[in-house]
Formats: C-alpha cells, sequence, structure tokens
C-alpha cells in the first residue's frame, strides 16, 4: 500500500491504472477504522483493480469545534488495517491541501438533505459532506464509490449528488456491520462509557421492534412508532421515524406495500448516535406473507 498526501502525486500515481483502463474504487473514510469500514474496502477489492481509501476528517462537516478536535484519529492503526484489507492506495491530505487558501466554493444538494439530519445538524453538515465528496470524486475520477447503509441520508445524498451533477461514478451502499447486540460500528462508540454502551444497543432493539410490527403485519404507523419508542426509554430520542427510502418523506398514517426506511437518533451520555433499518413491507398482509416478511427481517438482522 502507498501512502499518498497531496493531489497532485495522487493523480500521478492513478495515472497508468487509468491509461491501462483498470477500474478503480474509492473508500472515503474519517479514520478511526473498524469492520464497517472494512467491510467497504473489502467489498472495493473484490470489485475493482485498484482501491482507493481516502483518510481525511473534514471540518466543514462538523458543526462544533469540540466534536471536531475530539474525533478519534490514529493514523498508524488505519494505515495497518486499511493495508490488510487490500488498499492500494491510502490517501491522506492534510486540511491545506483540500481546502487551501482562499477556497471559497460549495457543493449543495437540497431536498433531501433537509430532513432529520439536516435539522438536527442544519444542511451545512450536508454541504460539508457534498463538497469533500465531489472533490474527491474529481481528484480520484473512481469508476466505483462505496458508501455505508449506516448513515442512510449521507448515501440518499450521495446519489442525488452523483445524478445531478453527472459525475460518471456508480455509487454502492453495503450493508451496516454490527457489534454482536446490534448496536452499528461507528467511530463514535469508543467514546461511550460502559454503561452508556449498555444503553446503546437501545437503537437496534427499536429498528427491530419496527420491522416485527410491520413483519407481523401492522400497517398503523403510530402503532409501529409506538413500539419501537418504547426501546427507548433510557436514551436522550432525537427521532425515530419511518420514511420513503429515496426521499426521506414520513410514510402517511398507513404504511403501504413496498420498501420503508426506519430512521432513528439518539444521545446516549454525551455521544449522539444514529442507526436505520430498511423495512420491505409486502403490499397485503396475509399470513405467509407477513410470516416470510419476518424471516426477512431476522435474515436481515443477522446479516446487516
Ligand atoms: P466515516 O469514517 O464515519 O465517515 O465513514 C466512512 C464510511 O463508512 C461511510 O460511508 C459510512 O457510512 C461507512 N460506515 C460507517 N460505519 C459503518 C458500519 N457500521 N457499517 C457499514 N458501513 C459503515
Amino acid at each position: 500500500m502507498k501512502l499518498v498526501h497531496t493531489v497532485a502525486d495522487l493523480r500521478s500515481a492513478l495515472r497508468p491504472a487509468r491509461r491501462t483502463e483498470q477500474t478503480i474504487g474509492l473508500v472515503p473514510t474519517m479514520g478511526a477504522l473498524h469492520d464497517g469500514h472494512l467491510s467497504l474496502i473489502r467489498r472495493a477489492r473484490e470489485q475493482c483493480d485498484v482501491v482507493v481509501m481516502s483518510l481525511f476528517v473534514n471540518p466543514s462537516q462538523f458543526n462544533e469545534l469540540a466534536d471536531l478536535e475530539s474525533y478519534p484519529r490514529d493514523h498508524r492503526r488505519d494505515a495497518d488495517l486499511a493495508a490488510g484489507a487490500g488498499v492500494d492506495y491510502l490517501f491522506a491530505p492534510g486540511v491545506e491541501e483540500i481546502y487551501p487558501p482562499g477556497f471559497a466554493s460549495k457543493v449543495s444538494v437540497e431536498g433531501v438533505t433537509e430532513p432529520l439530519e439536516g435539522e438536527d445538524r442544519g444542511t451545512a453538515h450536508f454541504d460539508g459532506v457534498t463538497t469533500v465528496v465531489a472533490k474527491l470524486f474529481n481528484i480520484v475520477q473512481p469508476d466505483v464509490t462505496y458508501f455505508g447503509q449506516k448513515d442512510a441520508q449521507q448515501a440518499i445524498v450521495i446519489r442525488r449528488l452523483g445524478r445531478d451533477l453527472d459525475f460518471p461514478v456508480r455509487i454502492e451502499v453495503c450493508p451496516t456491520v454490527r457489534e454482536p447486540d446490534g448496536l452499528a460500528m461507528s467511530s463514535r462508540n469508543a467514546r461511550l462509557s460502559r454503561s452508556d454502551r449498555r444503553r446503546a444497543a437501545a437503537l437496534h432493539r427499536a429498528l427491530l421492534a419496527a420491522a416485527e410490527e410491520i413483519a407481523s403485519g401492522q400497517r398503523d404507523t403510530a402503532a409501529v412508532l409506538a413500539a419501537a419508542r418504547g426501546q427507548l426509554r433510557d436514551v436522550e430520542l432525537d427521532y425515530f421515524e419511518l420514511v420513503n427510502p429515496d426521499t426521506l418523506a414520513p410514510v402517511g398514517e398507513r404504511i403501504e406495500g413496498g420498501d420503508v426506511l426506519a430512521v432513528v437518533a439518539a444521545r446516549v451520555g454525551a455521544t449522539r448516535l444514529i442507526d436505520n433499518q430498511p423495512i420491505h413491507v409486502p403490499s397485503t398482509s396475509g399470513g405467509d406473507q407477513a410470516g416470510s416478511a419476518k424471516q426477512e427481517v431476522l435474515h436481515c438482522s443477522a446479516r446487516c
């Protein structure tokens, strides 16, 4: 694995691959790698000739300076893990390489950035994400780029960005990797105290409660939300919603057939966690179909 710090060096390192039409995969990260990140790298390794991982703690997507400063950083460990998972080029630019003096541009996506995380963190958070991802797309010019379902809204925003600005890149969204108790892996989990860590598993329990209610035939949105929110009494809930997985619009009073996305955000101690669960809703709620939906949920919870 080669460590690269500048845009110019990465471009020249990738030139031979591009000339010989090798496929380039990009995995954007902020470091503090865990198995979730590694699953994206492994997927890229399986599918692409050349794998680039970017490691950049992007200041413009943080709302609070304290959060940015306390974000876990361990470049040496990250480099070892990235190399072990099959990264060819680790692109780790400094802040001035990405935002040189005089930098004045912004890439902004409307609509899907506004609800949920957009309400809590402000759309400036997503402007920071879309601006840096657009830059990475231009710098690396990947054929495929890998994002995690864990950050479902971010993945939806990036798809919108890719379509709207005609980036010639396939965006692949990989399943959420979880701890044995269901907690979605996240760099932020390291900040949880032991008792907060135990309480944090409630987020996944709430998602499963919603999925199981729907699998057993419940189509009343309020009843599903009540079952899910009932699991979240020990955490400080920001939101638990059922939304359309493409538009993030809340589902109506009745859950119709198709797919819904259950999304949750909560503070556990000082740490804010987010998670989600895609749920397939059979169009009718006959006994057999409810049974097969339940199987699907169980299968997904084991895999996701
Ligand atoms: P981050 O370093 O937190 O910006 O995450 C980099 C990428 O890894 C993003 O596309 C995330 O959605 C993805 N990711 C983070 N946690 C997980 C997880 N538990 N499972 C799968 N992907 C994840």
